[in-house]
């Protein structure tokens, strides 16, 4: 990006660093920790007080502070240091995508989501999906794919979470300053800000667009609080996942119908279409609609729609599927259908699906129809969405309904923690992080010496837990200093630490390990081998059995038997789940089986030496391998849920009295678990490399990207 375009709120810098200002502007440094070491040099307690947000910092920090570093030469040689990086990182035509298909750089690949998971200071996600798609983000530009975002930049996000001293989620919405965030607005040949519109019912509505530069690649993020719109349109964006069927049915089309009006008002025409979930699946309707507006048939722009489009499915649970219904679909549609020269009754027919309620249009059902290439995001998922789909294709098996799987993984520099990076340096040699989802690449941890991973392990460890402190002294500072031993209370670093950080939906059990209470207070409480758990995690606002869980987990935390081995940390976000998957020593996932499509949060973990205890579910199905981990419950189908948790809880409890507790309490005299060592670097030898975004976008390049490029 063109340093002219960006926005001038800021007081001059000092010449010698002014780039500081540049890079704030690409979220390069949001996966380049060294990066953000330059901005929290230059004054560690703003850095934290902006939410390690570059542009806020830059807008806030002191003339002098900057002053004294642009006379420092040891800031001076990391500054250099850093923007050669940058430069080098910007300016290489040498990518992966470039070498491997030289003839589509110029074909672009338009990836469409809900949400974006880049980092804390953007709140624009609220679980797996959003960070999928950051990380789908950053990965494309490592790789060098000619790839571009679309989405919303909701004003208000989703919201901050906060436990009250009852154990009562509260959601605090709070307005997002957009000139605090590195956000460019488009603006048209004429230098006025971009406008393109939908149609609603009664009413046309307006989008600003705005521009977030990830490394090489664009995000172009929708808004619709503008002037022109009628004052609940300009709310309309205004959070992620928020209001009615109505209000969503709204924002899907802006999505996807507004999202490709954008792309061609920037003169971009992909040549692939991602539909990242069936959020954004209005966006083949538009594509029809351009067709057919050029005098193609419906049924020959449908088959050249469909070769260009790419969708992936994310979830088995059919109530997180979105389907309209049907008088919803003509209020909003009604003007639609004519303009693809079809009556009400072939519309429908596009994504129809019988519900026991009724009738529904699936979004879903439209993005299946409308895309040639369609996948899980997991083996076992993959397996699931053929079910679930087959009556589709009523003359086929289910093993030939065309649903494949790509399974999810991580970006590695997002998620990996800067001590074990540089450990990863030494051992692996120059290069690894270029051949990181090569598994030759990660032989060498085998030389590791045990003493160096422990120790920076260890290390991680003490981060976490002063990490938990501070979190504890600003929510007493909140409650008016009462003391709540719920969320407070210190971690103990020598005792053996559990993690367990995700959606609080009710299928991920978080309330599994609280069945049999007084086994589970013997195991927490044995004075020689002493066990703690953390918890994190927000339930939707209006998922009230979610609500429950949270509620149910913190006041056991009171329990005077459970104090001080039970923590609760709130606001649950990129931050947290950051400083989690780096720093406990175990990873715990317990989903209701089939229903964890992937799961991607153990894999951070493991990249991070961190073994799993998880239900064979999602990605550790095939992550696991015996030995680079535990496993909880058995790979049966159950039609008795009561049943399934009985087993699951009674295996979970087995596993850590007889195979966790014992092995990493097993010390020999240098004071190492060296069994359990052996287990990090396995699970880090056999699923750092497999779990790797990068493992995974070359996957949906080769099978499905390229393929549609050259339909
Ligand atoms: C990784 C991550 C998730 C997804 O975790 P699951 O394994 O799918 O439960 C959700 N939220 C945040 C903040 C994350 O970092």
């Amino acid at each position: 990006m063109n340093t002219a375009e960006l926005p001038t709120l800021f007081a001059p810098l000092p010449q010698r660093i002014s780039r500081l200002y540049e890079l704030a502007y690409n979220l390069w440094w949001s996966w380049h920790p060294e990066a953000q070491a330059l901005y929290q040099a230059i004054d560690p307690t703003l850095w934290e007080r902006t939410g390690h947000n570059p542009v806020r910092f830059l807008r806030e920090v002191a003339l002098a502070s900057l002053e004294a570093k642009a006379g420092d030469p040891v800031y001076l040689a990391q500054y250099d240091k850093v923007l050669i990086e940058y430069d080098l990182y910007m300016r290489n035509e040498q990518t992966w995508f470039a070498r491997q298909h030289p003839e589509h750089t110029n074909d672009t690949i338009a990836y469409f989501s809900a949400e974006f998971g880049l980092h804390e200071s953007l709140p624009i996600y609220s679980g797996g999906l959003g960070i999928l798609s950051g990380d789908h983000c950053k990965e494309a530009s490592d790789m060098g794919l000619p790839f571009i975002g679309v989405g919303f930049l909701y004003p208000q996000g989703y919201f901050r979470q906060f436990i009250n001293k009852d154990g009562v989620q509260e959601a605090l919405y709070e307005r997002l300053n957009f000139a605090e965030l590195p956000a460019v607005i488009m603006r048209d040949a004429s230098g006025a800000e971009l406008r393109i519109s939908v149609d609603l019912p009664g009413r046309t509505i307006f989008v600003k667009v705005w521009r977030f530069q990830i490394g090489r690649i664009p995000l172009y993020l929708m808004d619709t609080d503008v002037d022109e719109n009628a004052p609940e349109d300009r709310e309309l964006s205004a959070r992620l996942y928020g209001g009615d069927q109505s209000l969503r049915i709204a924002q899907e089309m802006v999505l996807g119908i507004g999202g490709v009006r954008v792309l061609r008002a920037l003169n971009i025409n992909p040549a692939t279409w991602h539909m990242n979930e069936g959020h954004s699946a209005f966006l083949g309707l538009e594509l029809l609609r351009e067709r057919v507006q050029r005098g193609q048939s419906l049924d020959h722009a449908i088959a050249e729609v469909r070769k260009h489009a790419v969708f992936t499915t994310h979830t088995p649970v059919p109530a997180g599927n979105d389907a309209f219904p049907l008088d919803l679909m003509d209020r909003f549609f009604h003007q639609f259908w004519p303009q693809l020269g079809i009556d009400r009754d072939t519309f429908m027919n596009l994504a129809l699906q019988q519900q026991s309620w009724g009738p529904t249009f699936s979004m879903t059902v439209l993005a299946i129809r409308l895309s040639e290439y369609r996948n899980g995001v997991s083996e076992l998922h993959g397996a699931v969405a053929r079910q679930m789909w087959n009556f589709l294709w009523p003359d086929k098996p289910v093993e030939e309904v065309p649903i494949g799987h790509v399974t999810n993984g991580i970006h590695t520099f997002s998620w990996l923690a800067p001590t074990m990076g540089a450990m990863y340096d030494s051992v692996l040699g120059p290069g690894w992080r270029e051949n990181l989802d090569d598994p030759a690449t990660w032989e060498r941890i085998a030389s590791l010496p045990d003493e160096v991973l422990w120790s920076v392990h260890s290390g991680l460890k003490e981060q976490l837990a002063r990490f938990v402190r501070e979190r504890a002294w600003q929510r007493q500072r909140r409650l008016g200093y009462h003391r709540d031993e719920a969320i407070s209370g210190d971690i103990n670093p020598k005792a053996l630490l559990v993690g367990f950080a995700r959606r609080f939906a009710t299928y991920k059990r978080a309330t599994l390990l609280f069945r049999d209470l007084p086994r589970l207070k013997r195991i927490l409480n044995n004075p020689e081998r002493p066990v703690q758990f953390i918890f994190a995690g927000k339930a939707h606002p209006a998922d009230e059995p979610g609500k429950s869980f949270i509620r149910e987990v913190y006041n056991l935390a009171r329990d005077p038997e459970l104090v001080g081995k039970i923590f609760f940390i709130e606001e649950y976000d990129i931050n947290v789940g950051r400083n989690m998957v780096q720093g406990v020593d175990v990873w715990l996932n317990n989903p209701r089986r089939p229903l964890e499509a992937s799961g991607t949060s153990g894999e951070k973990a493991a990249l991070n030496g961190i073994p799993n205890l998880s239900v064979l579910d999602g990605w550790w199905r095939e992550g696991y391998d015996g030995q680079n981990g535990w496993a909880i419950g058995r790979e049966a189908p159950y039609d008795d849920l009561e049943a399934q948790d009985r087993e699951d809880a009674e295996s979970l409890y087995a596993r850590l009295e007889n195979e966790v507790i014992p092995t990493f309490y097993n010390r020999a005299a240098d004071g190492i678990p060296h069994e359990w060592v052996a287990i990090m670097k396995h699970a880090i030898q056999t699923l750092a490399p497999e779990y790797s975004f990068r493992r995974m976008l070359k996957e949906y390049v080769e099978k499905y990207y390229v393929p549609a490029m050259e339909a």
